[in-house]
């Protein structure tokens, strides 16, 4: 059994810094802000021992410089692909890290896209994959091509059925809600979205998100459905091949107009 935590700190309008701990320490995934892990930490008496960092936007890294004035001593692990604040340790893909002194090891998964430099850590079925994968979609592609996006999002979706995606931001409802444009006839989608929307008017977290929810139901793992292309073709108003990343790219064309 665990000997550890996962709690979600909010933070600016739908971010969620995941804080990684037990009763005595804490890690810290893309604290984009300090003040709110200053207050949990403070509340609950913890020490903060380390910080994970998936990619440098400001929301996800904008924190860390306050948290190291409070704790020294802090580790600060992320990718040298991307322009982070100071590291005290770079990992690329494959490395594997104890974050101690909690009782959890995480692998490294590079998923460029969003950002050449992005990172996704995965240990003990809980995956932190920062704004590569969301619950019911997946981030902008900012920096990489939508190949690799498609890319990054099939290597995550080669982890086990029963992985617990801890994603960055509350977008799922918003994200479901585009979905069901894209399939409509999909009866786990059609259910997921109710339970969402129930959750989020009674202001619920949606998450952790489960691998084998995404694939019922989240069209960026579903690109193979003959649904999903039909609506896709009709959107672009051509014929696609069969290639995935084809589809990938006019889906998120798609998206980023909605
Ligand atoms: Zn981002």
């Amino acid at each position: 059994m665990a000997t550890y935590s996962i709690t979600p700190i909010p933070a600016f309008n739908d971010n969620y810094i995941w804080l990684i701990h037990d009763t005595q320490h804490a890690w810290a995934v893309d604290p984009g802000e300090a003040l709110p892990v200053l207050h949990y930490l403070n509340h609950h008496q913890l020490t903060l021992a380390g910080i994970l960092l998936t990619h440098h936007h400001a929301d996800h890294c904008g924190g860390v410089a306050t948290l190291r004035q409070h704790y020294p001593s802090l580790t600060v692990i992320g990718s040298p692909k991307d322009p982070l604040p100071p590291l005290t340790r770079a990992v690329q893909e494959g490395d594997t890290l104890l974050l101690a002194p909690l009782d959890l090891t995480v692998t490294v998964i590079e998923v460029p896209g969003h950002t050449l430099g992005h990172v996704a850590y995965f240990g003990d079925q809980c995956l932190f994959c920062g704004d590569t994968l969301f619950a019911g979609g997946c981030g902008r592609v900012f920096e990489g091509t939508a190949e690799q996006m498609w890319h990054s999002l099939d290597k995550l979706n080669q982890l086990p059925a029963s992985t617990r995606i801890y994603c960055a931001h509350e977008y799922t409802e918003s994200n479901l809600t585009f979905a069901i444009r894209v399939e409509p006839d999909n009866p786990d989608l059609q259910q997921r979205l109710q339970q969402v929307r129930a959750a989020r008017s009674q202001h619920q977290i949606t998450l952790p998100s489960l691998l084998a929810w995404e694939r019922q139901t989240n069209p960026f793992l579903r690109l193979h459905e003959p649904t999903i292309l039909h609506h896709l073709e009709e959107w672009i108003g051509h014929p696609l091949s069969t290639d995935p990343a084809q589809r990938f790219s006019v889906l998120r064309q798609w998206k980023n107009l909605c």
